[in-house]
């Protein structure tokens, strides 16, 4: 049986602006590089996540400057997912470490071109300063105080291996990387968790260090840094650090961005929990899996045809063959897709839909929050199934009022029991599908069906 993996990009929030084919193995899950360009001159920063598969923070702060930062002077280039095979397979490194293979490297080994490729983008005239991020043990501390906080940890550094390089600008390592970390310890405000500058003086002798990526551009003088976070906190807060520490580094540089969060730890929290969004065929199939089922059956798959995905995220990867599709995110299992396969009919964009009492034209791959009830306009000649929503002996859902109690809860697509498909039909044949969400009501909850949500 062969394995089918599918890495999945997406590149504004709301438009599924590029998808890839499903033809490919789980040896194909190829890095990606997403340039936020401002169009207004300044120098590029390039940040990197997920060289090394189990360290999440990094690579979940760096997803987060592609999906919800927008630059505005200057560049940003972001690849999240260097090592995305062993992100998706929660390993440190399926092949070994890979930030070990920047000196030399067999062309045998099955990482030569991933590490050739993240090279020449290093090595791009554009790149001014690089970004390595990473999650790392304990707390670095330049003197002895105990175990977890002494010079031999990682976590809560910025780390130079020397202090200087010949480079046309940013050539004076130590004191950027001091300013940054100034500036990050400003917003935190116990010193416990401050940031300190390690410099690992690879020149001199250190041959593991002189193996790595940083250190790889260093040799062509390329400023480049290793952004640790400490492995003593979770990912959100891990990711939060690295991204202050990204923000610092911009504000040095002179580039200006938005940011589309608070930075706040419950609002990075939510964001990375809610952004699992995928969409197959032109949006035909959409599904919001953010706290998704374990298990999705009979999603409407298109007969006879290759699968092309489009995510929210660049940290999504679906892995699977005909018979059943693993989401995966990050190092996080989504859910399992089960598909059943149909012809697709494409004489529908939208779905006529009375919301809480208001007629709404909703285009096919969207979200409706529901707050009470919800009913589909009838069109002759095409079925509604709402998943989960059964009468007896009647098979057109259309023209009748739902309210949440109403639907099987099992048929949700979230575990929560608030989300579920409605799916329009041909003459057997698929048109499309939307989502209705039953938004939990302040003070009481019309829909609640008992659960706390
Ligand atoms: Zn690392």
């Amino acid at each position: 049986m062969s394995k089918v993996v599918l890495p999945l990009i997406w590149l504004t929030i709301s438009c599924f602006s590029l998808s890839l084919q499903a033809n490919t193995s789980v040896n194909d899950l190829d890095f990606t590089l997403h340039k936020l360009d401002s169009g207004e001159d300044g120098p590029t920063l390039l940040v990197i996540g997920g060289i090394q598969g189990d360290e999440p923070g990094g690579f979940t702060a760096a997803s987060l400057l592609v999906t919800d930062y927008q630059v505005k002077k200057g560049s940003v280039w972001v690849v999240p997912n260097l090592n995305f095979k062993s992100i998706i397979k929660r390993s440190r490194g399926v092949h070994g470490d890979m930030n070990r293979k920047f000196l030399s490297l067999p062309k045998a080994d099955p990482e030569y071109e991933a590490v050739e490729k993240i090279k020449s983008i290093i090595l791009d005239k554009k790149v001014d300063v690089i970004l390595n991020l990473h999650d790392g043990s304990g707390f670095y501390h330049p003197v002895y105080i105990n175990k977890s906080r002494n010079p031999r940890r990682w976590g809560q550094s910025v780390i130079i291996d020397q202090a200087m390089i010949e480079a046309p600008k940013y050539g004076d390592l130590a004191e950027l990387a001091e300013r940054v970390c100034k500036s990050v310890n400003n917003n935190i405000k116990y010193s416990k968790t401050h940031y300190h500058v390690k410099n690992t003086n690879t020149r001199d002798g250190d041959v593991e260090m002189e193996k790595t990526l940083t250190y790889f551009a260093i040799r062509n003088n390329k400023p480049a840094f290793g952004v640790e976070a400490s492995k003593d906190f979770r990912t959100h807060t891990r990711a939060l650090y690295h991204l202050r520490v990204v923000e610092s580094m911009m504000g040095e540089l002179g580039i200006e961005y938005e940011r589309g969060f608070k930075m706040s730890l419950r609002a990075i929290k939510k964001r990375i929990d809610n952004n699992v969004k995928l969409a197959m065929f032109d949006n035909k199939v959409y599904l919001d899996m953010a706290k998704a089922r374990s298990r999705l059956s009979y999603i409407p798959m298109k007969k006879g045809e290759q699968i092309h995905f489009s995510a929210s995220n660049p940290l999504i990867a679906v892995i699977g063959n005909k018979k059943s599709y693993k989401v995966r995110y990050g190092n996080r299992s989504v859910t399992q897709l089960h598909p059943q396969y149909f012809e697709y009919d494409d004489s529908l964009s939208t779905i006529k839909l009375w919301v809480d009492g208001e007629l709404k034209d909703v285009p096919f791959g969207t979200v409706v929050d529901v707050k009470d009830a919800f009913k589909v306009e009838p069109l002759e000649n095409y079925r509604t199934n709402i998943i989960g929503f059964a009468r007896q002996n009647i098979k057109d859902d259309s023209g009748v009022i739902v309210k949440r109690k109403q639907i099987s809860k099992r048929y949700s697509v979230d575990r929560a029991s608030r989300k579920y498909r409605v799916e329009l039909y041909r003459e057997g044949k698929f048109c499309g599908m939307i989502l209705v969400n039953f938004i939990k009501q302040r003070g009481v909850d019309f829909a609640s069906t008992g659960d706390s949500g």
